[in-house]
């Protein structure tokens, strides 16, 4: 049985966030658009009700650009990336696998890229 909760936490350890995964980590991607290339994190999708703050919603802070769709929260006293909300899909959260407790991230290093820079999906419509 895959199914599995994990513990996300920023470094100081003021944010902690709950995450149900029913398929285990999926969608683990890098991305190279402007923030994603700043921060280079491996980012893994939840729905919005898997992801659960269990403690320091007050430290997160949010930060938006561009279209403003995509809700990017880090930690306001560590600085570190916890999780954002999908400008591709709303429906679901993106998450820093780096937070997961446990993770050895070395075991990361061949997620690819996707190409958010030139061709976001957001950004064109898909034509079959
Ligand atoms: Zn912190």
């Amino acid at each position: 049985m895959i199914q599995t909760t994990k513990k996300l936490r920023c470094h100081c350890g003021d944010v902690e966030i709950e995450l149900h995964l029913p398929n285990g980590l999926e969608k683990l991607r890098r991305c190279n658009c402007s923030i994603c290339a700043r921060r280079n994190a491996v980012v893994g999708s939840v729905k919005l009700e898997n992801l659960k703050i269990l403690k320091g919603s007050e430290n997160l802070s949010c930060y938006t650009f561009n279209t403003h769709t995509a809700q990017h929260y880090f930690c306001s006293k560590c600085g570190i990336y916890t999780h954002h909300r999908r400008r591709s899909n709303p429906g679901e959260f993106g998450f820093n696998l780096a937070c997961i407790d446990g993770i050895e991230i070395e075991d990361y290093a061949n997620v690819p890229y996707m190409d958010g820079k030139n061709n976001h999906p957001s950004d064109h419509q898909r034509t079959p």
